[in-house]
Order: structure tokens, then sequence, then C-alpha cells
């Protein structure tokens, strides 16, 4: 025979099922040539795609299963020596475990949301389970159909076990336990790949992690006050000009606050001590609109509404989306109040500042168009409280003598 007819007569015998597979024992067999044929789906269903093979495969790994528990059961029934009946036990679950493992190599993870179907690796273990399954079924399951001929014929099931071993061509012993040792090793190689694999993957995700919380973390710092924590200059003109650019309702008023002769603090005290009324003065401030009642109105539905920012040295910006000027003028009047309360005191419990606040309010309006006009506006009412001696407000609405009026826009 030429070798390229011996070639031809393998590749028809691994084409599936045929007689040379029968061990004898009908009920076996019956369910190894059901295994064919499923195997002959998963080749179709690779060929299709991930979904088609992993529905087919699901439901050869379940096959398998159900299989391999009933042919232990029945060696067991049939009083098969108690070592081997292990032995086999042990090949079986070996498969299962190698055959889970191919399984979740076929979809390869290339990071959080990408998934890549590996067809060949599909069509591969297809392959496997055929050419494995033809192994098994010549190598071991001959063993099954044997003993049981030698126990019905009288003999001891550890003798039938021997005997097996004793009437095996010396020759297909050794081609056994090398084929037997070929795929361990092909086992372990796989499983040391996968595991090199998943450990490339878990390193790339958490380098991918990490640079996303770097990400995260720079946009933080590029947003925010160091010293305060509040947001800083960049973020409040951004806010001011999302809130020009994108919202089609026109209501916002802001608020300018700038800390009366703070200058004093840091000649006195120093700088640190300066710092620290800078820190207090934002904390207590936030607070306030964390928790005043006039800063509720659209808290549970628009959280960001308020913005209270840093725009330099001791002065500060509030954005008040969606508030009208009355309001904003009421929440400043409710602010000057707060901070006319804070007091920062040293290590030494000495009082290092005491809460006083120039305030300018203005609302977007006609004359307002755009942002910058409305800052400029502000900007010009603080001015003015502190030309009227410091630590007041001052807005297009403001009190004098009790009496409210639109104040001249100036
Ligand atoms: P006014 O009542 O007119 O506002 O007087 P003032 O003393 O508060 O004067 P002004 O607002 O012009 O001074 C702000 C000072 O804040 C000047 C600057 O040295 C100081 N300053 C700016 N940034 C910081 C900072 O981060 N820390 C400290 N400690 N001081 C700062
Ligand atoms: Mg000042």
């Amino acid at each position: 025979m030429s070798s390229e007819s011996k070639k031809a007569t393998i590749q028809e015998y691994i084409k599936g099922w045929g007689p040379e597979l029968e061990i004898g024992i009908d009920v076996v067999d019956e369910e190894h040539k059901m295994f064919f044929e499923l195997i002959e789906q998963v080749f179709e269903a690779a060929n299709s795609g991930y979904k088609e093979f992993e529905s087919v495969f699901q439901v050869v790994l379940s096959h398998i299963a159900w299989h391999f528990k009933n042919e232990e059961d029945y060696m067991k029934s049939m009083a098969i020596y108690t070592k081997y009946v292990e032995t086999h036990r042990d090949i079986h679950s070996q498969c299962i475990s190698q055959l889970g493992k191919m399984r979740d190599a076929v979809l390869k993870q290339n990071s959080e949301d990408d998934m890549v179907y590996q067809k060949e690796l599909a069509i591969n273990l297809a392959y496997f389970v055929k050419n494995w399954l033809i192994f098994h079924i010549v190598g071991e399951d001959y063993k099954i159909a044997k003993q049981i001929k030698f126990i019905e014929a009288g003999n001891s099931p550890q003798r039938a076990f021997e005997m097996i071993n004793e009437k095996m061509d010396k020759n297909i012993e050794i081609l056994t336990i090398t084929l037997s040792n070929l795929l361990k090793i092909y086992e372990i190689r796989n499983e040391k790949l996968l595991e090199i694999e998943a450990d490339i993957k878990s390193s790339l995700n958490k380098k991918e992690k990490q640079l996303q919380e770097q990400i995260q973390e720079n946009k933080k710092k590029s947003i925010t006050d160091e010293l305060t924590g509040l947001f800083n200059r960049r973020q409040a003109m951004f806010v001011l000009n999302n809130i020009w650019n994108e919202y089609q309702d026109p209501t916002c008023a802001i608020i300018q606050l700038d800390l009366d002769k703070f200058k004093e603090v840091n000649d006195t005290y120093g700088h640190h001590a300066g710092d620290l009324v800078l820190k207090q003065f934002s904390n207590a401030v936030k607070y306030f609109f964390d928790t005043n009642e006039l800063c509720n109105k659209y808290k549970y539905n628009d959280r960001d509404s308020i913005h209270f920012c840093r725009l330099g040295g001791d002065e500060f910006l509030v954005i008040l989306q969606k508030y009208s000027l009355d309001e904003a003028v009421a929440i400043a009047n409710a602010l000057h109040a707060v901070v006319n309360g804070i007091e920062v005191l040293d290590e030494h419990k000495k009082v290092i500042w005491k809460g006083s606040t120039s305030i300018g309010v203005a609302c977007r309006n006609a004359d307002n168009r755009d942002f910058e006009s409305v800052l400029k506006a502000a900007d010009a009412y603080l001015y003015k409280a502190k030309e009227d001696g410091r630590n007041c407000v001052r807005s297009m609405l403001h009190e004098i003598g009790g009496g409210v009026f639109l104040a001249e826009y100036l």
C-alpha cells in the first residue's frame, strides 16, 4: 500500500462512526454513535459563528458528561475491577476539564468589552474531541467489553483486568501508552499557554485600569483648585460656556465674592494662616450650599445646578443655573449671614479672621446676553459692595433702607 493510500484510509477512518468502533455493548455503542453525529454538527456550527458554535458545543459537553456517567455506572453494574473503573473515571474527568478550558479559549478577550471569536480554535476543538473519542474507544472502552467477557467466563474482576494486559499486543500497548503521554503533554502545554494568556490579559487589564484612573485623576486635577478642593477658574468658565451654549432655559444667576481685608491675615499671621482661612471659608460655604433650603430648588432632579468655584486668591464665584435674580439675591444674603458667623482660629484658639465678605450678584438678561458681560456685571456689583464699606451684598436688585428696588445697571 502506498503512503498516499494509507493516508486516505486513515482520513476515511476518522470520518466518523463505523463498525470498527463498535465495542459490542449496545447501550455504549449507541451513545458513542450519537456522539459522532453531534460532533459533525460542531464542525458546521464552528464555521457559522461563535453563537452557533457555543450552543452546539454546550450540547456536546452535556452529552459527554451524561455518557461518561452512564458508562461508569455500567462498569460498576458489571462488577469490573474497581481500580480499573477509577482509572477510567479519571480519564473521563480529565477530558471534561480539558474540553472546558479549550472551549473558553475559543473566545479571546482583548479588552473588557472586546471579545474575538477564534474560528480556527473552534474547528480544532471539534477535531480534538473526535480524535480523542476514537482513541478512547479503541484504547479504553474495548477493555470494558473484554473484561466483561473474561468475568462472564468465570474469572474474578481483578483477574479479568490482568488478562487484558497480558493478552494485549506489546506494540499496541506501547503505542497506547505513548499516545496517552503525548496527549498529556499536549494538555499540560495547552494549560500553560492558557495560563500565560490569562496572565497577559490580567496585566493588560490592570494597566488599562491604571491608565483610566490616571486620566480621571488628571481630569479632576485640571478642574480642581488644589488648596480648597473647589472647582477652579478653568472649570467655572467651562460651566458658564456650557450653560450659555447648551441649555434652552436662559435662567442663570451668578454670585461673586471677595474676602474683606484678607491680605491683613497674610501680613499679620503669615501665608499659612491665610491658606487656613481660605480652606475654612470654602468648607463653610460648601456646607451652606449642601444644606441650605434656598439651594434645594433643583437638588433632587439636577445636582449640578449650583457650582461653587475659586477664581483665584480670595475671589470666589457661584454659578446658579436655573435660579432667578430674586432667588440668587436671597441666597447671597443668607450666605453673607453665614460668612459673618465664621471665625477662623489659630492653634492657640486666637481669632485670625472674622468672617467678612463683599458680594456682587448679577443674572442673565436682555442686557447681558453673553456670560462675559454677566461676569463683568457681578464684578461691578462686588466693587460697589467694597466701595459701600465692604461686608455687604450688592446686585441689580439690592436693598437700601429696607426697601427693594431695581438698581441701575452699571
Ligand atoms: P479687599 O478687602 O479690598 O479685598 O482687600 P484684601 O486685603 O482682601 O485684598 P485683595 O483681595 O486684593 O488681596 C488678596 C490677597 O490674597 C493678595 C494675595 O497675596 C493673597 N493670596 C492670593 N492667593 C493666595 C493663597 O493661595 N494663599 C494665601 N494665603 N494668600 C493668597
Ligand atoms: Mg479681598
